[in-house]
């Protein structure tokens, strides 16, 4: 029925094909990733997940080399513009030349390229939020949700299997954080949690990475509600 998630599978294998350019991508391209990344945060900051500039968005622009348009910065993820973007390597570094005029990108960025390299994801989405901190803190193991209606929007058996989200340590080092991703991550769940920081969703393309973002909001915030009783 309408009202119930779509079941939206996360096939890693097929969406490395297609999610994104061949080349290099133009300033042009930039520009509209970034008018489509600032919507973007403008919504998860009116639900009050990227306090404080905090967090980060990505889409990927093309694969080989690969690059990612990146939320700048230090901005006020409500107030972004399409120029608040910029243009990363596979290592989150900026690439020269392009001119975005957009500043710096954050550290994450390194994060997010891991991500899209790892796991052939079309855009990454990275909040702060009080829920996946909150979690964390009481299952520093993982989180296990099961017969949950919700688990078929990240593609997953509504009933029976359980589903588990990993929680990995905080770290400054982007490598560090990587590596500790890549050995926690089940290929099945689009999500982590990073312990004291926040959540890392990604999908096959922004609008899959926005639901995944919220079907695993909605699942912590259940946890928290149900944990209360
Ligand atoms: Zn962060």
């Amino acid at each position: 029925m309408g009202d119930h998630p779509e079941v939206a599978s996360f096939a890693e294998l097929e969406i490395g094909v297609g999610a994104a350019a061949a080349g290099p991508a133009s300033d042009e391209e930039v520009r509209q990733a970034g008018a489509r990344l600032a919507a973007e945060a403008a919504r998860f900051a009116s639900f009050g997940w990227m306090r404080g500039t905090s967090g980060n968005l990505s889409i990927v622009l093309a694969r080989d080399p690969l690059r990612l348009a990146v939320t700048a910065s230090g901005r006020d993820k409500g107030e972004l513009t399409a120029d608040d973007v910029v243009l990363v390597d596979g290592a989150g570094a900026a690439v020269a030349g392009t001119a975005t005029g957009a500043g710096k990108p954050s550290a994450e960025a390194g994060l997010h390229a891991r991500v899209a390299r790892l796991t052939g994801a079309g855009a990454v989405v990275h909040v702060h939020t009080v829920a996946a901190v909150a979690m964390a803190r009481r299952r520093p193991g993982g989180i296990v949700f099961r017969d949950l209606e919700m688990l078929k929007g990240l593609g997953l058996p509504a009933e029976g299997a359980a589903a588990r989200l990993p929680v990995i340590t905080n770290s400054q080092d982007m490598t560090v954080l990587g590596d500790r991703l890549e050995t926690a991550r089940d290929p099945r769940m689009p999500a982590v949690i990073v312990a004291g920081h926040g959540l890392y969703v990604w999908g096959a393309d922004l609008l899959q990475a926005r639901h995944h973002a919220e079907v695993v909001q909605w699942l912590l915030e259940l946890e928290i509600e149900a944990g209360r009783g």
